[in-house]
């Protein structure tokens, strides 16, 4: 299946508009606290509750609480002592992953299904990085919601070869993960990383075949990368464990970026 097929030919996929990066700013500016809430809650181990006030005080966390613990300060108003993502991180990754959104300017639906697979993969690497967990309620949200946009886009696009090839490349990436899991356990990827790449090479699958591979490249390369220099600079052991959401999300990004 050529790659082209899934991608109309408009002038307005070329190069995003001001109202497109308007438009962009404004989602920033709002979805970036929510995302920040997010890795806050969820950062916790498997075995505890979602986190719905700060550690020391007990100052709440989310939007029934003060819009200040949601800042890029990453500071608790109640007691200042500092919890969730490191500062002005998540705002950061999220104005690189619009700008990689701006850059592949998609239409319509296939844009909305790639903007909602990205408002729930910078959470989930952040929590990922922070307790080693990909929980469940995002990588659930990031399958469905993405694979339902795409439907929706194949639908309206009349491109039902672009959403049957998502689903085929996000399900088989999704079941060889998971048969790792059960083979090698511990050694293997874990559940929740074959629950993100559901959703993540579905988007993949979705830009064509070619792209599945350049993105399973950048993933694997780039965590064998980090992992070496980690090794190297005695930050992990051999038998250590490396997040892998995080390289699997990167991998994505860049290439719905160059597609
Ligand atoms: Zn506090």
């Amino acid at each position: 299946m050529p790659r082209t097929a899934s991608r109309p030919s408009s002038p307005a996929t070329t190069t995003p508009t001001a109202g497109a990066r308007l438009g962009a700013a404004i989602a920033v500016l709002t979805v970036a606290p929510l995302l920040r809430w997010l890795v806050a809650a969820e950062s916790v181990p498997p075995d505890r509750p979602r986190r719905a006030g700060c550690d020391a005080c007990g100052t709440p966390i989310g939007p029934t609480g003060p819009l200040a613990a949601l800042s890029p300060l990453a500071r608790c108003p109640g007691c200042r002592s500092r919890y969730g993502a490191p500062p002005f991180a998540v705002e950061l990754a999220l104005l690189l992953a619009v700008a990689a959104l701006l850059a592949a300017a998609r239409p319509g639906w296939e844009s909305l299904a790639f903007a909602w697979w990205t408002a729930c993969a910078v959470p989930l690497v952040f929590v990922d990085v922070a307790v080693h967990r990909l929980p469940d309620r995002l990588t659930r949200a990031a399958a469905l919601g993405t694979l339902a946009l795409l439907g929706l886009a194949a639908l309206v696009g009349a491109d039902g070869a672009a959403w049957w090839r998502a689903v085929l490349a996000g399900t088989s990436a999704a079941l060889l993960l998971g048969a790792s899991t059960l083979l090698l356990g511990r050694r293997g990827f874990g559940l929740g990383d074959a629950k993100l790449a559901l959703s993540s090479v579905a988007v993949l699958g979705w830009l064509g075949w070619p792209a599945v591979f350049t993105g399973l490249v950048v993933t694997f390369l780039a965590s064998a990368v980090v992992g070496l220099v980690l090794l190297a600079a005695r930050r992990i052991r051999w038998r250590g464990h490396l997040p892998f959401g995080p390289f699997l999300v990167l991998g994505t990004i860049v290439t719905l970026a160059a597609a």
